[in-house]
């Protein structure tokens, strides 16, 4: 694919974002059966049905657009996952586990943000205003789920502080 202009630029970034979304679909059923926090799990099953909603807009925009989103891999994001599954498949501590979850979680939303971002102000500037606020919809999903995690990170650290000696 050669990048001669900003459309062809969006049109990458779509592509690698579609890539890396259908990754997460795969891998957010993993996480949630593995996170032994309730909540935790909640947010992973939650997050699944968006991401669901974020390939379908995806496809929306490139419908839109007149373009295709197929043949491309998101490198980084399969690189993700693969770090998730890694810590997943160690022995661990339920609380620490969740821990390293929540940590695992927000790398990948910390990536998509930062595509998203990249992508809305691309299709801003190309004046493409119906991509554009189809993106600002995902991006701010990203951004709650991000917020969430680090919500739940906190409360889970200061619970395992205010009962330090329940396991021994
Ligand atoms: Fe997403
Ligand atoms: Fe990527």
């Amino acid at each position: 694919m050669k990048l001669n202009t900003l459309e062809d630029l969006l049109h990458h970034e779509l592509k690698d974002l579609y890539s890396a979304e259908k990754q997460l679909t795969k891998a957010l059923p993993r996480m949630a059966k593995a996170a032994d926090n309730a909540e935790l799990r909640k947010g992973f099953e939650l997050h699944l049905q968006q991401t669901h909603g974020h390939v379908a807009r995806l496809e929306q925009i490139a419908e839109g657009w007149g373009k295709s989103l197929g043949r491309h891999k998101c490198k980084a994001m399969e690189g993700l996952l693969e770090e998730g599954k890694e810590l997943i498949s160690e022995e661990a501590n339920e609380d620490v586990r969740d821990a390293g979850l929540i940590g695992a979680a927000q790398r990948v939303e910390h990536y998509e943000i930062a595509g998203y971002g990249t992508a809305r102000a691309l299709a801003a500037r190309l004046g493409l205003a119906d991509a554009a606020s189809l993106l600002q919809q995902t991006l701010d999903e990203e951004r709650e789920t991000d917020e969430k995690l680090t919500e739940l990170a906190r409360s889970m650290v200061n619970e395992a502080a205010a009962a330090p000696d329940q396991e021994g």
